[in-house]
């Protein structure tokens, strides 16, 4: 029996399929650029003699439902899952579970309707997670399936800590809050830690940094998530590929007084224009950072503004846990970048963080210690892995 896990984003659609026994996986796949003139499908499997294949096609991709009708035409054409009764479970990620959600949830049709009722709260992502649900609903009616909601590990955080100095009734009327995401990373990389480190997880005490496109950080105090970055939507906080993260709200009175900005184009300027593309015209940290070696002074300027919103998310998040076991960088960036990962914790000694410069250059798939042997805090690269985070609560709750 095999369980199958669906990431969607606004357009793309990430699958893996895992068997029931033991979680391996079957196959991987990501179909990209959905809805665009010319899509991409890339898949990577075990055939019959357990050999590792891989398939790229070019096409156009409609939507989510026709992602969904290749991923599952190319699984029954490749015998990767030839039988759709072979399904155990499906476990999907949904970007926003608002307060209704505060943990994985089997699917209803009021777990769908509740759903649906969240979509203005995340308006391109819900609507395609509801399709992968109601596609999988429609092809194999008895299949149980699961949502893990990238806000639920958030929903531990305080009112002091969630609420904005904005008028009480708009959250109690419109539910402006703080809501978080990438939980599921958070989730799985301080689980992974605490397990590294043969702590309790209900005793650890940690500053999780997911650094990927979207970036965001959070605290974690005795297990549970405290603060988190990202706030009403993903665009608070750090700095990240196309989004500018924290600003000063009247920038954009500003800019609609003085240059008539409208609301689109607001949005399209602070989500899509700005972060490391607004300051350098890249948004990609490998090129980022060898224009920044090779000299490029914007380049150089993205990747300190970067950095520099990092460290100061560390310090803060350090006066919420008074003092931290442990720090985690997890993500693309986190996993990879080595001269980010030196630049936000330079000057942290007295802060009880201290990398060694060693240890930070090896390369791992699995869990590094980079902290010297004299540093408080433990330092730790931990490979995130969403997939596998939603295929465990999936099984957790098929059973
Ligand atoms: P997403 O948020 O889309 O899942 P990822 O977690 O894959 O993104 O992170 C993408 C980012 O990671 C890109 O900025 C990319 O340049 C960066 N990255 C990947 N590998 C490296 C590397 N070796 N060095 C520096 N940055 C890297």
């Amino acid at each position: 029996m095999k369980i199958l896990v669906m990431n969607s984003g606004s357009s793309s659609l990430k699958f893996q399929l895992f068997n029931k026994e033991g979680l391996t996986v079957v196959a991987s796949g990501l179909i990209g650029a959905i809805g665009e003139p010319l899509g991409l499908v890339s898949i990577r499997y075990l055939d019959g003699k357990g050999h590792e294949q891989h398939i790229e096609l070019k096409d156009r991709i409609v939507d989510h439902r026709d992602a969904i009708e290749i991923m599952m035409k190319l699984f029954q054409e490749k015998q990767i899952l030839s039988d759709v009764t072979q399904l155990a479970g499906v476990g999907h990620r949904v970007v926003h579970g608002g307060e209704a959600f505060h943990e994985p949830t089997l699917v209803t049709n009021d777990v769908l309707t509740e759903i649906h009722k969240l979509t203005p709260l995340a308006p391109l992502h819900n609507p395609v997670n509801i399709t992968g649900i109601e596609v999988v609903m429609e092809k194999v009616p008895c299949v149980p399936q699961v949502a893990v909601f990238d806000t639920a590990f958030h929903q531990s955080i305080p009112e002091h800590a969630y609420l904005y100095a904005l008028p009480y009734s708009l959250y109690k009327e419109q539910r402006v809050r703080r809501y978080g995401f990438h939980g599921t990373s958070h989730a799985f990389v301080s689980k992974a830690a605490a397990e590294y480190l043969g702590k309790p997880y209900e005793d650890l005490k940690c500053i999780t940094l997911h650094l990927g496109n979207g970036a965001s950080a959070a605290a974690i105090d005795h297990g549970i998530c405290v603060d988190t970055s990202m706030g009403f939507t993903p665009l608070e906080g750090l700095v990240m590929g196309t989004r500018c993260g924290d600003l000063d709200p009247a920038i954009l009175f500003y800019l609609v007084r003085e240059i008539g900005m409208d609301i689109n184009e607001m949005d399209t300027l602070l989500n899509k224009k700005s972060g490391l593309k607004g300051i350098c015209g890249n948004n990609d940290m490998r090129s980022i950072s060898k224009l920044a070696e090779a000299g490029d002074r914007q380049a150089l300027l993205a990747f300190h503004i970067f950095c520099y919103r990092i460290k100061k998310y560390i310090g803060s998040y350090l006066a919420v846990l008074g003092g931290a076991d442990c720090l985690i960088f997890t993500g693309g960036i986190g996993e990879n970048a080595v001269s980010v990962r030196a630049t936000c914790l330079a000057g942290l000694e007295n802060l009880g963080l201290t990398l060694d410069p060693q240890k930070n250059n090896n390369r791992s798939d699995a869990i590094m210690e980079i902290q010297s042997d004299s540093s408080p805090c433990k330092i730790l690269v931990v490979p995130t892995n969403e997939e596998l985070e939603i295929a465990h609560q999936t099984l957790a709750l098929i059973g």
